[in-house]
């Protein structure tokens, strides 16, 4: 392609509303533009990245034996309230009415569309197993769109559905998946990991996230230095204390005065302690009704890990006034102590002694108390693991925590949608069963700004050769003679050898050419210019490392054929 033909309208300046650098890097290098908040329009750059990317995964999901179909944007209301989502989806779900007056949404997400098809045409054992996937715009009516193709309202996403007929084979599936999922973030040149992860409102019982890392990431992740396993800090799991160590001395702890000192910083330095000499009593409001959880003063209790410990539908911090009815003091000073609600600690707290807790009384809290002071529920895992905590999974290990962007999910359902949709199949004895499903999703557009957020410097984009929108860029020196005829020949060759080539053909300084080549980040630039000429040479320059070298412009091509040839 010729610079001079594409649309590629880069600015100088930095964008004002731009929060993360893939956001401002794609506004200033001609590669998005806004519509509306959180809706772009993807610019021929972008849509080469964003096709590559695509491309990537269809090969990859056709490859494990997922087929494409497409479904359809707009999906009648009915569907959705089978489910019961019509109701509690909110307003994220973009409705209207059609001429008819007939209730519609845009598709946020597709589980009822699919599941309705399958469960027309599959009624039998022998119709299963069956795994579909779409590459799609999508439409999620966000409060606060932000961050560019990170996070907008109107996106690209390729969502895949897998229908089996036992719980032992949709987990097969779901393994298979994974290793897809591998497949495609290694071959997009990107640096991740798979975590464990929770399954939000998706539902289901078992998931994995997949996360580009990336400092600017909004998820916090946490891996073992000895073995395979990482995780969302939102799920990790963390060592069970040993058993023994419960075995504490009671009855020795003391009421003393805490006047207006509420948090774990006021109260510590108050009585002069530590935050690790003090247990945090947290109030939760559920559907169980309410419950404390204990952890020490210096750890995070992760909700997501306490309702998974306590086995209950939904879970969140309680309101002040039912503190109040249930420990009968302010927040700030309550503990377990004498409390009436189930109690479940966190195990770290169990290896501690003579530690300070709330006395449920204004302005009061207790100091010297141990565990046998006040009746525990059960043991459980819910605070946030942090860099440094022996992994669960292996013997020596230890975790250290990353920055993620999460850019692609699988989940394991079950029978979540297929039973209250009424997808069944008759098993070999004809006796009707629902179908296990599993669902899978990778963002497309937030991969490429992923990608972005990964590979940057100050000077622009540097994309991985995979998903780059060309592998190279010619920048000739001067605008005839020589330098151009050399420039356009290597053009030519390297169109011939199939590989993606941009020639900078307009009619600018050396100086603007290469600020803009820096910008849009090609991987490979070809420098022709008079100087090398003499010599016999062109520069061939990498975008990453900005190492260069002199080669005869023949050698150029072939070293691109030979750079191109391994991305397969
Ligand atoms: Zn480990």
């Amino acid at each position: 392609m010729r610079y001079s033909q594409m649309l590629i309208p880069t600015l100088r300046e930095e964008p004002a509303d731009a929060e993360v650098k893939s956001h401002s890097l794609m506004l200033r290098a001609g590669y998005i533009r806004k519509v509306a908040a959180g809706v772009y329009t993807y610019l021929p750059l972008c849509l080469r990245v964003i096709r590559k990317v695509e491309n990537i995964v269809r090969e990859e999901m056709s490859a494990s034996g997922a087929q494409e179909l497409l479904l359809p944007i707009v999906m009648p209301a009915e569907l959705w309230q089978e489910t019961g989502r019509w109701a509690v989806y909110g307003k994220e779900l973009l409705r209207f009415r059609d001429r008819h007056n007939r209730d519609f949404c845009i598709g946020p997400t597709h589980e009822e569309a699919i599941t309705d098809l399958l469960r027309y045409y599959v009624s039998s054992y022998r119709d299963l197993p069956k795994n579909c996937f779409q590459i799609q715009t999508k439409f999620r009516d966000e409060i606060r769109p932000r961050f560019g193709l990170m996070r907008g309202r109107e996106f690209i996403m390729k969502d895949g559905y897998s229908f089996d007929c036992s719980a032992e084979k949709a987990h097969k599936t779901y393994d298979e998946m994974y290793d897809a999922y591998k497949r495609i973030f290694n071959r997009c040149g990107l640096r991740y990991r798979p975590v464990e992860a929770t399954t939000g409102t998706i539902g289901g019982s078992r998931s994995h996230e997949f996360q580009v890392l990336a400092e600017s990431g909004e998820d916090e992740i946490v891996s073992c230095t000895k073995c395979e396993y990482a995780a969302n800090v939102e799920k990790a799991e963390l060592r069970p204390s040993s058993p023994e160590s419960k075995k504490t001395e009671g009855g020795k702890f003391k009421k003393v005065e805490t006047p207006n000192q509420k948090s774990v910083e006021e109260v510590c330095s108050f009585l002069k302690k530590k935050s690790t000499d003090l247990v945090k009593t947290l109030i939760f409001e559920t559907d169980k009704g309410p419950i404390a959880g204990l952890v020490r003063g210096d750890h995070v209790l992760k909700e997501a890990k306490l309702k998974d410990a306590v086995g209950c539908e939904w879970c969140h911090m309680a309101e002040e006034n039912t503190v109040k009815e249930v420990t009968g003091a302010p927040s700030g000073f309550s503990g377990p102590v004498n409390l009436a609600i189930p109690v479940y600690v966190d195990h770290s707290v169990a290896d501690m002694k003579d530690f300070v807790v709330g006395a449920n009384e204004l302005d009061l809290h207790f100091v010297d108390v141990n565990i046998s002071d006040f009746k525990i529920d059960k043991y459980v895992d819910i605070r946030r693991a942090q860099a440094g905590d022996g992994c669960p999974k292996c013997k020596d290990g230890v975790y250290e925590e990353h920055k993620g962007i999460e850019v692609g999910q699988v989940f394991y359902l079950g029978t979540k949608y297929s039973e209250p949709m009424k997808a069944t199949y008759l098993d070999e004895a004809g006796e009707s069963k629902a179908i296990y499903m599993g669902c899978y999703g990778i963002g497309i557009g937030r991969t490429a700004a992923a990608a972005i957020e990964q590979n940057h410097d100050e000077n622009g984009m540097i994309w991985p050769l995979p998903i780059a929108p060309f592998h190279v860029e010619i920048v000739p020196l001067a605008k005839d003679g020589e330098v151009v005829d050399i420039a356009e020949k290597i053009y030519r060759e390297l169109e011939e050898r199939n590989i993606e080539v941009l020639i900078d053909d307009r009619d600018l300084r050396a100086g603007v050419k290469f600020k803009d080549a820096d910008l849009i980040g090609i991987p490979y630039r070809i420098i022709v210019g008079n100087k090398g000429l003499t010599d016999g040479v062109v520069e061939l320059k990498e975008r990453k490392s900005g190492d260069s070298q002199r080669v005869t412009p023949e050698e150029v091509v072939d070293k691109m054929v030979e750079m191109v040839s391994h991305l397969g």
